[in-house]
């Protein structure tokens, strides 16, 4: 990463770009000198004349042209209410706007470099491997196993830096937790395992969070504004004992997970952000009566419980979900039996996936009778439950709740799974795992979704998670893009880290440990796959440096709707704040060149 990314920059690094951009005064004969420019660097490069690049650097020249192209286009600039055009027109005339950002600037610049072939990207791979180029049979695979333990190796000293619940030193600094949160509740150890215990003490304020962990001062005030806020809020004493005393970059991810930000409680306050604007999925306006959600041909949400033990800081449902347990969570029974009435009427549904909220916290009972009443429905196929109980409740997989569960699957006729939302490896401990296994051994599958955070976002951290999750016999399933939600900026990751994790990073692991699909939630719409980028293009680039996608709809071939544009977070700011907590910049370098 340079220094310093600035207009002066950008213009020292083509004189013929320079030259392009100050040839006249119309800005569409501009626009079409640098699209003849950039479509000749893409044809030129890949003629024979250019072969000194090696094909892999002319990849990159190619995909910097697609970005190219998208970004120059006028229709681009219309739906995104953005030139970049303009302002580069603007620079080179020596009146650069001076509130675009070293973000923009940090884009701009490697997207020049990209097409123009001036960057280094392959001198500078994670391996350097000698050219086997001529060997032949056994003598070709010795050499490319060689090179494959190379990679091995490397894997497995990234992965080994990144602690599990699993490891002895975490659970002996669990268990020093857990006696020091009995003591301070005032009760017996047993009652430890009892998940109705966990939820009567559960951390509601930050007297009794302060009781459960050691907090910073900041800490402990953003809890008393989020408290006097009325934001929901809620730690499990399970999920606190996992907290690390010391503080440090170990537990950051988890404590990020349940205490609310600065940025989130300002954001909440402001009068901008209303609960239509967080009701980021349009869920308001995709369910056809209460309690359902319906993006999809074959399956629904259903929503009985609105409310978690505990509340994730980045939980897209924030704008209708209740503090841990709060009076009127539990759906009323008529709009519960309404609701699968409506179900039974709309045969085309052959899957119901019941969340909420987290519907595990409510009655077996109450549990029961709903799984009863769907199976009851002879098109219902599937029944998904999710939750993150496993994570913050593990007691509640109690026997009895195993045997209901189980007890409405049937082979070949209807499954049951589990979806649950595990956000790091220090989420894995004994309890998890003994939970997980009592449900698995009596057949019912277990899926994970990731939401691609900044707190799991390190070099190997998600496939560390991954290839974890696996071993306790859990299917790694989505990695979600953090929902564009204002309140959780922090939270996000560019689209183009999460794509170079999963090409270089989840890439190298075996095909059961990277199973999981990344996406993008299209508001209203549903899911758009990243992996496939025909499903997206880049369109502008924000002065900010946000990028701006235009995402396709799943269903583009075979209905007319509509498209969606949204804005990332800035490529720059998330180097910048990965180099706060230690990490290396360089290290993330190609990422400029995913789109
Ligand atoms: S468990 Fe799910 S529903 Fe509950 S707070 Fe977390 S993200 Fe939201």
């Amino acid at each position: 990463m340079k220094e310093k990314y600035t207009p002066e920059f950008f213009l020292s690094l083509s004189d013929r770009w320079n030259s392009i951009l100050k040839s006249g005064d119309d800005i569409d004969d501009i626009r079409s000198n640098l699209l003849n420019h950039i479509n000749e660097r893409h044809f030129t490069s890949y003629s024979d004349k250019c072969n000194e690049m090696s094909d892999l650097d002319l990849i990159i020249i190619r995909d910097c042209a697609r970005a190219w192209r998208g970004l120059l286009h006028s229709r681009s600039e219309r739906l995104a209410g953005f030139s970049v055009l303009s302002e580069l027109v603007n620079t080179a005339h020596g009146r650069p706007d001076t509130s675009l950002s070293e973000a923009f600037w940090g884009d701009i610049c490697h997207l020049v470099c990209g097409i123009e072939g001036e960057f280094k990207l392959h001198d500078n791979t994670m391996f350097s491997f000698a050219d086997i180029g001529d060997l032949k049979g056994r003598d070709a695979a010795i050499a490319r196993s060689d090179e494959l333990d190379q990679i091995y190796k490397y894997v497995a000293q990234k992965m080994s830096m990144f602690s599990s619940g699993l490891d002895q030193r975490m659970m002996t600094k669990r268990d020093a937790n857990k006696r020091r949160i009995i003591s301070f509740i005032g009760s017996y150890g047993e009652s430890w395992d009892d998940w109705h215990w966990q939820l009567q003490n559960i951390a509601r304020d930050e007297k009794k969070m302060c009781g459960y962990a050691n907090l910073s001062d900041k800490e402990t005030e953003n809890i008393k504004r989020v408290k006097s806020a009325g934001i929901p809020f809620g730690v499990t004493p399970y999920y606190a004992s996992l907290f690390d005393e010391q503080g440090g970059l170990e537990d950051r991810a988890i404590r990020a997970q349940v205490l609310f930000p600065e940025s989130y409680i300002d954001s909440c306050q402001s009068e901008d952000n209303v609960d239509y604007i967080k009701d980021f999925m349009l869920e308001t306006d995709t369910s056809p009566i209460n309690l359902i959600t319906r993006r999809y041909p074959e399956i629904v949400i259903l929503k009985p419980y609105n409310s978690c033990p505990q509340i994730c800081v980045y939980c897209q449902r924030n704008w209708e979900i209740k503090s841990p347990l709060e009076d009127g969570a539990l759906a009323e029974e008529d709009q519960l039996d309404e609701a699968i009435r409506w179900i039974e009427e709309h045969e085309s549904i052959t899957e119901v996936l019941i969340t909420g909220g987290d519907p595990l916290v409510m009655s077996d009972s109450r549990l029961e009778r709903i799984l009863e009443a769907l199976s009851r429905i002879d098109h219902i196929k599937r029944i998904r439950i999710g939750t993150r109980t496993p994570v913050t409740l593990p007691m509640r997989f109690t026997d009895n709740l195993c045997d209901i569960l189980a007890s409405f699957r049937i082979s070949g006729k209807r499954e049951i799974a589990i979806i649950t939302h595990i956000q790091h490896p220090l989420e894995v401990t004994p309890d998890f795992v003994k939970a997980l296994d009592k449900i698995r051994l009596r057949g019912i599958s277990v899926y994970n979704q990731l939401v691609f955070t900044f707190y799991i976002s390190r070099r190997f951290e998600a496939a560390r998670l991954r290839s974890l999750i696996r071993l306790c016999g859990i299917d790694p399933y989505y990695s979600f893009y953090p929902k564009g939600k204002l309140e959780t900026a922090d939270y996000r990751v560019p689209i183009a880290r999460m794509m170079q994790e999963q090409k270089e990073e989840s890439r190298l692991m075996p095909g059961l440990s990277r199973t999981d699909e990344p996406v993008y939630n299209v508001p209203g719409l549903g899911k758009n796959y990243l992996k496939a980028c025909q499903h997206r293009d880049l369109i502008s680039i924000r002065g900010d440096g946000s990028r701006v996608y235009e995402f396709h709809p799943w269903e583009k071939k075979i209905a007319d709707q509509k498209t969606y544009v949204g804005d990332d977070v800035p490529i720059l700011e998330y180097l910048k704040r990965l180099e706060k907590i230690g990490e290396s910049a360089s290290d993330y370098e190609s990422i400029w060149y995913y789109f």
